[in-house]
């Protein structure tokens, strides 16, 4: 399995850094998890064939994580040609919210039929829920976004990735990331929590509670990236991909 960065960036396009959208290959899946608003133009200049993605799991419902989502669907029914069923699992209140993001964004767009289905599922909290070729495990993060925020754990190809989300520190991410094969984390801040984000001061505390058997930091600020070279942790790069 592979996974590569296509934004690892934060809401404030820190570090000239694409938001969040990571892309997801096994042998018989491929799929986003996330899209953020820069999604679109991110992925095209990763060249990805976006008519071979399965679908998208999202974490929560903020425009940096989920804001890519109405260029990617006009691009589907526009440019790519969309004809296969496309899924979005993410939290409660996902169909709705889209739709409004779409309509404020290219007007009658949420009401024109598309030429592929949109196949919704929403996140049950700590019920995992298997595919055809993968499972994903969705875990409550401390965060605010309208709708519940989530961690995820993500079987695919017998190796576990789990992914924070955005997230003030929660239990639950040990339950996301115990024993996974990568566990990637977001890291907004150095040394002052942010509200509803890790600092690197309070995530380098609980890394071993976490057993996962390696970490790579997503998501940070300008102060964080200044710092990270030298914390002796892997972070995250756009275009970066990590071999599972
Ligand atoms: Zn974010």
């Amino acid at each position: 399995m592979e996974l590569t960065f296509i934004g690892s960036g934060d809401a404030f396009g820190s570090g000239g850094r694409f938001n969040t959208c990571f892309l997801l290959r096994g042998a018989d899946c491929r799929f986003l998890i996330d899209c953020g608003a820069t999604a679109l133009v991110a992925l095209k200049r990763a060249t990805v064939d976006l008519n071979a993605l399965d679908g998208v799991v999202l974490t929560h419902l903020h425009g940096d994580h989920f804001g890519g989502l109405p260029f990617l669907l006009l691009d589907a029914q526009l440019m790519s040609k969309r004809a296969r069923p496309l899924f979005i699992w993410g939290p409660e209140g996902t169909e709705i919210r889209l739709a409004a993001l779409r309509e404020a964004l290219f007007p009658g767009s949420s009401k024109a039929a598309l030429k592929f289905e949109i196949d919704f599922t929403a996140h049950q909290p700590g019920v995992r829920r298997a595919g055809d070729r993968f499972a994903v495990t969705p875990y409550p993060a401390a965060h605010s976004a309208g709708a519940p925020c989530f961690a995820v754990r993500i079987e695919c190809d017998g190796k576990i990735v789990a992914y924070s989300g955005d997230t003030a520190w929660t239990d639950s991410l040990i339950d996301a990331a115990r024993g996974a094969d990568l566990f990637v984390c977001e890291c907004s801040s150095f040394e002052r929590d942010l509200t509803g984000h890790l600092s690197w001061r309070t995530l380098a505390a609980r890394l071993p509670s976490l057993g996962a058997k390696r970490v790579v930091l997503t998501h940070m600020n300008p102060d964080m990236l200044a710092q990270a070279a030298q914390l002796g942790i892997e972070t995250a790069a756009d275009g970066l991909t990590l071999r599972v």
